[in-house]
């Protein structure tokens, strides 16, 4: 397996409910390892452009309100095929449909206040790493 890199983000929901170190203990015991992060609370512009290839969706405007509410975690997140990695501990998007014991099941409050972002592919972890941290903010 490769060591890989991807982008996580504890949504606003979970750092409203203080339940950032129950999240993170997850991604942790799923063997990836925080390299990189940062509390911040986005800007309309910024959630516009982190979620511009959504932005025909109709949920769209209701993500971006959500993801402005409240501070967000942003974190680089490093370790074997993590991309797919963190995205099987986070759970399918729609709590409903997620894994017992993923992220989502445990945490997330609906199908929008799903608690984490992760990467989708090495590719768009790339482009968002790159997008929300500098080199020297990322200690591997
Ligand atoms: P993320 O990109 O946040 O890791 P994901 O890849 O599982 O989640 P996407 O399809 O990329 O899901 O959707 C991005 C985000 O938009 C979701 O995480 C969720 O917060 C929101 N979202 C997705 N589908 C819906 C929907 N039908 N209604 C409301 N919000 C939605
Ligand atoms: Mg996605």
């Amino acid at each position: 397996m490769a060591t890989e890199r991807t982008l996580s983000i504890i949504k606003p929901d979970a750092t409203r409910r203080n339940v950032t170190g129950k999240i993170i203990d997850k991604l942790e015991s799923a063997g990836l390892r925080v390299i990189a992060q940062k509390r911040v609370r986005w800007s309309q512009a910024y959630a516009e452009a982190f979620y511009a290839v959504h932005k025909e969706r109709p949920f769209f405007n209701d993500l971006v309100a959500f993801m402005t509410s409240g501070p967000v975690v942003m974190q680089v997140l490093e370790g074997d095929d993590a991309v797919a990695t963190n995205r099987k501990v986070m759970g399918a998007t729609n709590p409903a449909d997620a894994e017992a014991g993923t992220i989502r099941a445990d945490f997330a409050e609906s199908i929008e206040a799903n608690s984490v972002h992760g990467s989708d592919s090495a590719e768009n972890a790339a482009a968002e790493i790159a997008q929300c941290f500098s080199e020297g903010e990322i200690v591997g």
